[in-house]
């Protein structure tokens, strides 16, 4: 057909040669998605993994995500949201509804913790908090009207290890559907369905991702109905990812591995040194004696990863602590974990938590992947500040 150059902007009769291949995943930009004709835009479902309808149900970027972060935590069903907050969102909207009943463990992610509340003051929903040390205790917790228990292993600021395999069988036994915030390991230290949990969400925004450069959230699991349930609420949901975001995970994967326990030596050298240090009370890293669940983490992780928090000794006044913070100069004050740079965040843990022993201030460290032994010369020095 004869086109005027303004058309010729836009149209093209240029195809490109079949057969290019390369390693990376492409990175394909779509809201519309072209259907080769009527019959097939009419039987196009939104549903299908194998065909494409929208930009929002899935390009090739994000259907070789999905199935790449499911394959990586042996499952076989991925859902994408646009953060790892979302996807926590979108797990509660698709499983509660008035009248449920949810258990959230009591050092759970702090936003987990305002959804619950919220789906209990404006939705009808009861959001209950339970010790995370419960372990099987939890089946005398469950009611007739509980749908989900979450749990979290380890908790993200005081790091107590969960016995995930005693609470997964309780609640199986009751018919009780159990997700897991696997963050802190990545689907690599912990494997959270040979623990027993239906549901595993990762916040991809950390060692996915490893650049600290997006925010995405990913929800795994192995059983099609219950995929099916969360794939309806994420399309009621709208949610999507951008196919760079997408594209940067893709990236970040080959070398997730690499990363992970580079940070997990790191972390694991640094908390032995502040350890030995007299102002610290308590190292709460998974892979020392002082962390609750510790005997669980032995048994149930193959690794640990660089977030770990520690205790300041109560002479120490949070004035003091905030001086030792500001301090620091490799560890940069902020949110997140699992990227390449270090980083520092001080908790006012009493006011987050329902019971809280300890009196020193609690700080949580994120180790990157900076050289152990300049950390711990930035520590030394931060100390002194105290
Ligand atoms: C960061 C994080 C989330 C939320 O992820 P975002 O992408 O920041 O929304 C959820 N759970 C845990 C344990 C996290 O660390």
């Amino acid at each position: 057909m004869k086109k005027s150059v303004q058309t010729a902007l836009i149209h093209s009769d240029y195809v490109a040669p079949e057969g290019f291949a390369a390693f990376p995943t492409g990175i394909h930009h779509a809201s519309t998605v072209l259907f080769p004709n009527v019959a097939a835009m009419r039987s196009g479902q939104w549903k299908d993994k194998n065909a494409y309808t929208y930009g929002l149900h899935g390009t090739p970027t994000t259907f070789t995500l999905e199935a790449r972060l499911a394959e990586i935590e042996g499952g076989s069903h991925t859902l994408l949201a646009p953060s790892g907050l979302a996807a926590i969102t979108m797990i509660d909207l698709a499983l509660l509804k008035s009248g449920d009943d949810v258990l959230l463990p009591d050092n759970v992610y702090n936003p987990n913790r305002e959804l619950g509340r919220w789906l209990s003051q404006d939705f009808g929903v009861s959001a209950r908090f339970y010790d995370p040390m419960i372990g099987s205790g939890i089946a005398d917790l469950i009611q007739p009207n509980t749908r989900l228990v979450w749990t979290e292993a380890p908790g993200s600021v005081s790091m107590e290890v969960p016995d995930l395999p005693a609470i997964c069988k309780a609640a199986k036994e009751k018919g009780v559907l159990v997700a897991l915030d696997n963050t802190w390991s990545a689907g690599l230290a912990l494997r959270g369905f040979d623990a027993g949990a239906d549901i595993v969400m990762h916040a991809l925004t950390k060692y996915q991702s490893g650049g600290a450069d997006l925010l995405m959230g990913a929800v795994i699991t192995r059983d099609k109905a219950l995929n099916e349930r969360l794939a309806q609420a994420h399309m009621r949901l709208g949610y999507g990812v951008g196919a760079d975001d997408a594209y940067l995970v893709l990236r970040g994967l080959p070398t997730m591995k690499l990363r992970f326990e580079t940070h997990d030596a790191n972390a694991r050298r640094v908390a032995a040194w502040l350890k030995a240090r007299p102002e610290i009370a308590r190292v709460l890293h998974p892979a020392f004696e002082d962390c609750p669940g510790h005997a669980f983490w032995k048994r149930d992780f193959s690794g640990a990863g660089g977030l770990f928090s520690v205790v300041f000794d109560p002479r120490y006044s949070e004035e003091q602590t905030d001086r030792f913070v500001d301090a620091l100069s490799l560890f940069g004050i902020g949110y997140s974990w699992g990227g390449p740079n270090s980083l520092v965040m001080p908790y006012r843990i009493k006011a987050m938590r329902r019971q809280w022993a300890d009196e020193g201030v609690l700080v949580r460290l994120n180790v990157g992947l900076e050289d152990p032994a300049d950390l711990i010369r930035d520590l030394e020095q931060a100390l002194g500040r105290l």
